[in-house]
């Protein structure tokens, strides 16, 4: 019995989104869900977007995280389309999935015809031999299912009824995508399985706006996002069941979802944290509007236009319901902890819906009531800063210091949460956003110190607060400086690969035997935990190592170096003092002609390495050098003689007062002179 289409005209769905109304439901989608109480992907599922109203949801979950729609469908011309949020709904055989597969097939068969497809030649992970049960399920119905090669032309389309495009990995043509348009629009039928979140990996550049089947869905106005659905309450071997079905689907875009906010803002009025406090429903319904808004700031295309709608609306909403989302002060962390989260968690969403000029982050700021030091964060180093307003000023302070003393490779660094400091997460609430942010903990500044080097060497403890941010700011360093320059992937790949499952071969041995071969992400990070608390003791493991017959450290020590002089011949050599504030004495180096730090030298520091003709380590030599090597040449020389020159005069305790007399004079002239040549 066919769905009459006046009547649809007037159903109005109402929902945790207040009301939307469905124009004109497509014909027979009942059928599709007919019997289906559940359907499961048997792997990650991701969840999808609709841009326009033509689309009508079928599934999601009703628990866990959300977004959590995983498919819909749609009219276009005389054919239909389906999305769906994960390629192995197509061929998976858990709960009711088949079945709902089947019915979803026989509805986008809208010509009734007895010729399936799969597309062919573009990568596509569904295809052949997997589909096999589906091939067999529709045979049974007298539906045959084979390949259609690429390329995909009108004529080769002719006599298709249905087609699946199952999350192609690489680019359909023009031509393709618009003869798939056309064939759909005059009665074709096409199911699009895809994948967002497997397809992003920022390190091989592939992100959303080139994921292959997106430009296809683009013509239909609905897309992947790449957050990954989890916590539903069935699962099956750990895959999300989805249970909630079309008609009781609803249909959640960032419009809707900031029209319901604005509305449950107005009635909830000023005394909302406290009412959040004992309404887990409540709570939920905020955290599913503000999640739909996160998950859209994230893996939204940069030209959408859902961003710029929601940057503005947000600001809107910062404005109206001021009492909310102002910044100025912490929120107690047990009784408020839901609104403390759901605070930071709609800056995030504003910061990452567009790119800001600096007008719009300073009219931000003061509408947000930022304190001052965070304010500073936002508009001059466009860091956005989740701590629930509740980092003390001098932890503040820490981060301004690091972020100015480590500027290598953190210009993609976008935000740094403090999520301890929020209390107990809203279940599903995340703080997550477009890349790179990093997260720290709250720990008072000298509350916790931490000893951050093995036994061969004399303890160095550091404070734990500067600790983790030295070594969070080295995960971004890794991720957006050393993984997307391909000669420093490689030398970290490498250096993983020699040391193996070993402990004795890392700089940072403290760890379990295989850590890092199972977590090659922390290799770089954690070495930072040295580096940053005293890069002299970092290289005195190296070489303590050296003599037990190890190379690997001090070949990390050389990496590291080789990452913060970024080519040049100079680098900082980082001391934390025991509140964690680092200070950098400049260090120089010299390289061999296959480019390898063969010297390097600092105030203090002399350290020549020897190797063989492969190229291996097999000798190190580390002396103070000579203080009289002023300008850092690796040698006492005339440059040496005029800097002393220069600061003729009284200086105390400066580095040119070589004999410590409170004078540069002659003297000091003369130590020079007695040093000439040295170092050579
Ligand atoms: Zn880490």
């Amino acid at each position: 019995m066919r769905f009459n289409r006046f009547l649809a005209t007037v159903l109005l769905v109402v929902g945790p989104w207040g009301s939307d109304i469905a124009w004109g439901d497509p014909p027979g989608l009942a059928a599709v869900v007919e019997g289906v109480q559940g359907i499961c992907s048997d792997g990650l599922s991701g969840s999808i977007y609709l841009d326009t109203t033509d689309w009508v949801p079928i599934a999601a979950a009703s628990s866990g995280s959300m977004p959590s729609l995983v498919a819909a469908a749609r009219q276009y011309g005389s054919g239909r389309v389906a999305i769906l949020g994960h390629d192995g709904l197509v061929i998976s055989s858990s709960v009711d999935t088949a079945r709902f597969m089947r019915q979803l097939m026989g509805w986008l068969n809208v010509s009734a015809g007895n010729q399936a497809r799969y597309s062919s030649g573009h990568a596509e992970w569904i295809r052949g031999t997997g589909l096999q049960p589906l091939a067999a399920s529709l045979q049974a119905g007298g539906v045959t299912l084979q390949s259609l090669p690429a390329p995909i032309t009108a004529e080769g389309l002719r006599s298709v009824s249905v087609l699946i495009v199952g999350n192609a990995w690489s680019d359909l043509s023009q031509s393709e995508i618009v003869a798939i348009r056309d064939w759909v629009w005059s009665g074709g039928g096409l199911l699009l399985p895809g994948l967002g979140w497997s397809w992003e990996d920022p390190s091989r550049g592939r992100s959303v706006e080139n994921y292959p089947m997106a430009a296809l869905a683009a013509q239909f106005g609905a897309r992947w996002l790449t957050t990954a659905i989890s916590g539903t309450a069935v699962t099956v071997s750990g895959s999300a069941v989805f249970d909630r079905f079309y008609p009781a689907v609803q249909r959640v875009t960032v419009e809707s979802a900031l029209a319901w906010l604005a509305g449950a803002h107005s009635v909830a009025g000023d005394s909302l944290p406290a009412t959040l406090r004992g309404d887990a429903a409540l709570v939920r319904k905020f955290v599913e509007a503000h999640q739909l808004l996160a998950a859209a700031s994230k893996s939204l295309p940069s030209d959408h236009p859902h961003r710029q709608q929601m940057a503005v609306g947000l600001e809107s909403l910062f404005d109206s319901a001021g009492s909310f989302y102002r910044r100025d002060a912490a929120r107690d962390p047990s009784a408020q902890s839901a609104a403390a989260w759901l605070r930071d968690r709609a800056w995030r969403s504003w910061w990452d819906a567009l790119d800001y000029d600096s007008a719009t982050i300073q009219r931000a700021v003061q509408v947000g009531a930022f304190r001052a030091d965070r304010a500073q964060l936002l508009v001059e180093r466009r860091v956005l800063l989740l701590d629930n307003s509740a980092l003390a000023p001098n932890q503040v302070a820490l981060i301004e210091s690091h972020l100015d003393q480590i500027p290598w490779g953190l210009s993609g660094l976008r935000a740094i949460s403090a999520r301890d400091s929020l209390g107990t997460a809203p279940d599903g609430c995340t703080l997550d956003g477009r890349a790179y942010s990093v997260n720290i903990v709250s720990y008072p500044i000298g509350a916790v110190r931490e000893n951050q080097f093995p036994a061969e060497v004399p303890a160095s403890f550091a404070d734990v607060y500067s600790t983790v941010l030295s070594h969070e700011l080295g995960h971004i360093i890794d991720a957006s400086g050393i993984d997307r320059t391909p000669e420093l992937r490689a030398q970290k790949q490498g250096l993983i690969a020699r040391a193996g499952d070993l402990q004795s071969n890392y700089l940072r041995s403290m760890l379990s035997q295989g850590f890092f071969t199972q977590n090659p992400q922390e290799f770089f990070a954690s070495i930072c935990n040295q580096w940053f608390t005293s890069g002299s003791r970092t290289l005195d493991v190296a070489l303590a190592r050296l003599g037990a017959g190890k190379r690997e450290p001090l070949e990390q020590f050389l990496f590291i170096s080789d990452v913060f002089s970024a080519g040049s011949d100079e680098l900082p050599l980082f001391t934390a003092n025991t509140t964690g504030t680092l200070t950098s004495t400049p260090a120089r180096v010299q390289r061999d002609d296959a480019g390898r730090i063969r010297r390097m030298f600092a105030r203090g520091l002399d350290l020549r390495i020897v190797r063989d003709g492969t190229g291996a380590i097999v000798g190190a030599e580390r002396t103070a050098g000579s203080v009289a090597d002023l300008d850092l040449s690796g040698l006492v020389d005339f440059g040496d003689v005029v800097i002393v020159l220069l600061k003729f005069g009284p200086c105390a305790g400066c580095e040119t007062d070589l004999d410590g007399n409170g004078m540069v004079d002659f003297g000091d002239v003369v130590m020079v002179l007695l040093e000439f040549g040295e170092g050579a």
